[in-house]
């Protein structure tokens, strides 16, 4: 058997090595690492897979959150509300902006912001909502986007673990994540869906103006040479990034059935369990692309689960252990555990198994066979 990783890497290029080494000796050759003819094509091919009219390109994901919210014009102290239970970059540039954070609670089955919660959370002071495709899965963007119009809010899509997946709307319209909201921000790490072998991100919009604007700030507040017309920032996507995702793109929905067919075979293994809720896909199937797996161990010892399979070489995760109102740096008087139950109970059940596009039957076998050894 091969020796099962939490993300293979190196498989996955060996699919794509030809394509992704002769551009980069291409590349190499002719000296173009920055704003190369790579990052132009792969920024018009993200566009037309999409379907969404504008693709910046920039450094990172956490760079594409905090453009997009420099982008929009957001001001110190106007309200930013988002999820408890994610990854911190989120949160982080709220913050750093000097925007409020306004932490809320999640949803028990699918682990995305809770619509509920948001509109409990509304002030005459919040100005935006970030939601985070958690996990691979499209959030309620019908009930969010139905919320930001009745509320005059924008929304700013974190679909930093949601690229590819297809959103469909209650009338059976089909929209990409990240092509709903005012505009979205996306990470190209390398263990992301669609991954580069560096850092790398994007902004997406499809409103022509605040393009603009973002094209400006990745560049400095530049629109004009040497004219610094708004505080920027520096956030390139380089042209060796650009070509490995030229070659991964035409890939992606490929990447994102072999993802999707291994989460159906490990919760085909794992169904009727006591004590294992399998994940739950809301609506259509590709609404979910599985950037992780992500089980919940109700009533049985998870960190002791954790520890036995970690013990027999099965590589897995807890994302997240800590909600993020109780992260240090976003402590806030405003917080009451009482509004966060459902990320209280997660942060003890959860627990993310190997997602990658190369898992084999053979692996996931093993992996579940073990799980159920342990529980019994
Ligand atoms: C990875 C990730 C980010 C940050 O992306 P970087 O490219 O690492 O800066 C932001 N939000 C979510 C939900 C992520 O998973």
């Amino acid at each position: 058997m091969k020796k099962i990783q939490m993300v293979d890497l190196k498989g996955q290029y060996e699919g794509i090595k030809e394509e992704v080494n002769q551009s980069i000796q291409e590349i190499l050759e002719s000296s173009a690492f920055i704003n190369g003819p790579q990052v132009h094509t792969f920024q018009a091919n993200l566009e037309k897979y999409l379907g969404v009219k504008h693709v910046i390109p920039c450094a990172n994901g956490t760079d594409a959150l905090q453009i997009a919210m420099m982008g929009l014009g957001l001001k110190p102290g106007d309200e930013v509300i988002t999820a408890d239970f994610t990854f911190a970059a989120t949160v982080e540039v709220i913050a750093l902006l000097q925007l409020t954070p306004v932490l809320v609670d999640v949803c028990p089955e699918s682990f995305n912001i809770s619509i509920e919660a948001i509109e409990k959370a509304i002030t005459p002071k919040t100005k935006a909502i970030v939601p985070v495709h958690l996990f691979g899965q499209a959030a309620d963007m019908d009930a969010i986007m139905k919320l930001a119009e009745k509320h005059n809010l924008y929304v700013i899509e974190d679909n930093a673990q949601g690229i590819g997946a297809d959103y469909t709307y209650p009338d059976g319209k089909v929209v990409k994540t990240g092509a709903i909201g005012h505009v979205a921000a996306t990470s190209f790490f390398p263990s992301k869906n669609l991954g580069c072998y560096g850092d790398g991100g994007a902004i997406f919009t499809n409103d022509d103006a605040l393009a603009h604007t973002l094209r400006g700030i990745v560049n400095h507040g530049m629109y004009e040479r040497y004219h610094h017309d708004v505080v920027g920032v520096n956030s390139r996507l380089d042209s060796i990034q650009a070509a490995v995702l030229n070659a991964k793109l035409p890939n992606l929905d490929a990447y994102n059935v072999a993802r999707r067919t291994a989460a159906q075979k490990y919760s085909a293994a794992l169904a009727n369990h006591a004590n294992i809720v399998t994940p739950k896909v809301d609506g259509n199937e590709n609404s979910h692309v599985f950037h992780q797996y992500t089980l919940r161990i109700v009533n049985a010892d998870r960190d002791g689960l954790l520890a036995h399979l970690q013990g027999k070489g099965i590589p897995c995760a807890i994302y997240y252990p800590i909600p993020l109102h109780n992260q240090k740096a976003y402590l806030d008087p405003r917080y009451n555990e009482a509004d966060f139950p459902v990320t209280n109970q997660l942060v003890k059940e959860v627990l993310s198994l190997p997602m990658h596009t190369e898992l084999d039957d053979e692996q996931i076998k093993v992996i579940t066979d073990e799980i159920k050894a342990f529980l019994g």
